[in-house]
């Protein structure tokens, strides 16, 4: 039986800013995913990384099925209505669209998808970021599935030694690349690079079987205009031919830089955290959680929280330290974004509009 896992997440409300999302507000997408399962679902977990709520689910319908995508839509919507009784900040601000239009993809959720034939001890984990942006997962994907530094797995699994296939989006084009490994590895590189404009859709093995799924969405491309950061969630299933839990978990233990932070527009390093963690108000570090599954016929066992462990307290404290580190540069690039990235934002525009009109050309009297 084919078993399809839907993870789709979206930003509706946040207790006094964009922290984390009430109770109320988590227990009505809870209750209206609950009461809408039955006959749908096999089996469900709604949770929060930051201000983002992410339902993931287990189906049968597979991917982009109209069904599961309004399930979300709907619940979604109907939370919505809570953050604004509640006068959440930012209340619906991911659903960009009025109406449900038979597919989640392009209208603000986040959504990360993949069919698969079950494993008889199918496992995976979820990674779900906040404060930034896709391309934060394009640093931990190449540790997983290029760099053998970081997963030995690459060099005595025969399966992940023969390489895998990663998809990138051009998310400025809206096209898409497969990119072989290991023939087009130092093309994949220069891809993964530049991570605000490619960034990994998905990663398939040499025999055809999806084992990355990661939402691409960039919201500035729907809206037109600046409205948060588009938090990334991925599904990377691990174990046998695929990276083993800890080798999807350790990619994310350098901290690295990512785009995103305050106003989205700083560069910041990518702090692990906790299930169910707020957003810091220490200008918003960009953090990612970790739900580790065991599923079998589609039901969940899970999550486990894989950065819920001591020794993960110590990434916390790199991340912060980096976090100050950079964040004390203020306004300076590079601690700020490229202007291409914040001419996202209208305010910058602004700026730029009244600094263009006091440049005069350089006359010949004083060019010198
Ligand atoms: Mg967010």
């Amino acid at each position: 039986m084919k078993i399809t896992l839907s993870a789709i997440k979206a930003d509706i409300g946040a207790i006094g800013g964009h922290t984390c999302p009430s109770l109320e507000l988590l227990q009505k997408v809870k209750d209206h995913v609950r009461s809408k399962s039955k006959g749908l679902l096999i089996d469900h977990y709604i949770g929060f990384s930051g201000d983002d709520i992410h339902i993931i689910m287990t189906h049968t319908l597979g991917i982009d099925n109209k069904r599961i995508h309004q399930l979300a839509w709907d619940a979604f919507s109907e939370g919505t209505k809570i953050a604004k009784d509640q006068g959440l900040y930012g209340a619906g601000q991911d659903l960009l669209k009025d109406a449900f239009s038979g597919n989640v993809r392009g209208m603000g959720p986040g959504v990360a998808e993949i069919e698969l034939e079950e494993r008889p001890s199918e496992v995976f984990c979820i990674f779900a970021a906040d404060k930034t942006e896709p391309g934060a997962f394009n640093f931990p994907l190449w540790r997983m599935f290029v760099d053998a530094r970081s997963n030995t797995g690459l060099l005595i699994n025969e399966q992940l030694a023969s390489g895998v296939t990663f998809r990138i989006m051009d998310v400025i084009e809206g096209k898409l690349a497969d990119l072989k490994m290991w023939e087009d590895k130092p093309e994949l590189e220069a891809a993964l690079m530049y991570p605000g404009r490619y960034v990994v859709h998905s990663v398939v093995s040499s025999d055809g079987e999806v084992i990355v799924s990661a939402s691409t969405d960039r919201l500035h491309n729907i809206a037109g205009t600046y409205v948060g950061k588009d938090d990334p969630i991925a599904i990377v299933r691990t174990q046998k031919n695929f990276p083993a839990t800890e080798e999807a978990g350790s990619a994310f233990n350098n901290p690295h830089f990512v785009a995103g932070n305050t106003r989205g527009s700083h560069h910041m390093p990518l702090m692990p955290v906790k299930l169910n963690s707020a957003a810091s108000l220490n200008y918003a570090i960009p953090i990612v959680s970790c739900l580790v599954f065991s599923m079998h016929n589609g039901k969940l066992t899970g999550p486990h929280d894989g950065f819920g462990t001591a020794d993960w307290d110590l990434q916390r404290m790199w991340a912060a330290e980096r976090a100050m580190v950079i964040r004390n540069q203020g306004f300076i690039h590079p601690a700020t974004l490229v202007p291409e990235e914040l001419e996202y934002n209208k305010g910058y525009e602004a700026r730029m509009a009244k600094l263009n009109k006091k440049f005069k050309d350089i006359d010949s009297n004083n060019s010198s």
